[in-house]
């Protein structure tokens, strides 16, 4: 790990010694590849050529008007690349930072494709005081309109706001603040992918710099709730996708895999093939925990008293890879299905 004063924000280029401080943690993606060309808006993930975070912030000498950045470089990776071990030592390294009274504010760079999934686990990991933003973007750096620098300046925008203060983990892209619990990736190519469903966007920040929140955060039981440095390597944790005429294959593969928990993408409200519930239920009574979620998109899958008996617990409103997230975090604490249900619960 590299910590350096941006070139942005260092001293020498006329730093003003009032403003707040950013730790910049960059993670790679799209918000720091390198096209073919200007026009080059999807070959470049091929490349996979991507830009240092100096690079990156020598081109957006705007951002020392906003914070003066410490930059946090991690490697350069696609994020579908990461795996949890990975996505945990990035949330570690974003929390210790988090906890120190000298930063204001942590701003996440990280590839959108799995974006959603380590701002969840960001969530989980850091206790609602300083704000940590997570953003990526769309478009990359060398395209034209390329979207991240201004989602770097906003994110920081946010990240140095104080009414961001205590609202858990957010995301910005696009001008859009979400809750990094209910945000998904919703488009693969526009620049307004990232939308928290139903639940909607908690504000934006405005063509002026203006940060401006229409909701509130609802507090959660399991915001902060984990300590990324004693989850030690969570259980596997898999997930099923139901289908028309599943026939429960892929739960059993799962169990045969060390599956410690299975996460039930059921159609509608939570509903799997009675072929894929028969395998779940063989998995429960071979000590697996099974959660309950739906493959929509959006809405709950709502508590059912009698399946949690059977050490079965329903996922609410988060989706499917969330899902799994908080599964195989709780699953480092306990084995207790009630105990995992109140986790999930709102
Ligand atoms: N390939 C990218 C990633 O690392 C996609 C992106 O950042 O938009 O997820």
């Amino acid at each position: 790990m590299l910590v350096t004063p941006s070139a942005a924000g260092g001293p020498g280029r006329g730093r003003q010694p009032a403003l707040p401080r950013v730790a910049l943690v960059s993670t790679g993606g799209t918000i720091a590849s390198v096209g073919r060309d200007r026009l080059d808006l999807t070959g470049y993930a091929e490349r996979a050529e991507m830009r240092a975070v100096g690079a990156l912030l020598a081109e957006l000498p705007e951002l020392a008007t906003v914070a003066e950045i410490v930059t946090v470089e991690l490697p350069n990776v696609p994020s579908h690349a990461l795996g949890l071990a990975d996505a945990l030592r990035v949330v570690r390294t974003a929390r210790d930072l988090a906890a120190d009274p000298a930063i204001t504010g942590v701003v996440l760079t990280h590839g959108t494709n799995t974006l959603e999934e380590t701002a969840f686990l960001l969530d989980l990991a850091c206790p609602p005081g300083t704000p940590v933003v997570v953003t990526g973007a769309m478009r990359p750096a060398t395209s034209l309109s390329a979207d991240g620098p201004l989602n770097l300046v906003n994110a920081v925008r946010l990240a140095t706001d104080p009414a961001s203060r205590g609202r858990g983990v957010l995301v910005l892209l696009d001008d859009t603040v979400h809750a990094a619990r209910d945000v998904s990736k919703t488009s693969a190519n526009r620049l307004s992918a990232f939308r928290g469903g139903e639940l909607g966007p908690l504000g934006f920040v405005e063509g002026d710099g203006a940060v401006v929140f229409h909701h509130g955060t609802e507090p959660w039981a399991a915001r902060g709730a984990f300590d990324p440095g004693a989850v030690g390597t969570p259980p596997r944790v898999d997930i099923v996708l139901s289908y028309l005429g599943a026939d429960g294959a892929l739960v059993d593969a799962a169990v045969a895999a060390g599956a410690a928990g299975i996460v039930s993408a059921g159609t509608g409200a939570g509903y799997p093939t009675p072929a894929e519930s028969a395998a779940l239920d063989r998995a429960v009574a071979g000590g697996v925990l099974v959660c309950q979620a739906t493959r929509v998109g959006s809405g709950r899958v709502t508590p059912r008293p009698a399946a949690l008996a059977d050490g079965m617990v329903t996922a609410g409103n988060l989706n499917p890879w969330k899902a799994r997230l908080l599964l195989a975090l709780a699953l480092t604490r306990t084995r207790d299905a009630a105990a995992i249900q109140r986790l999930f619960d709102r």
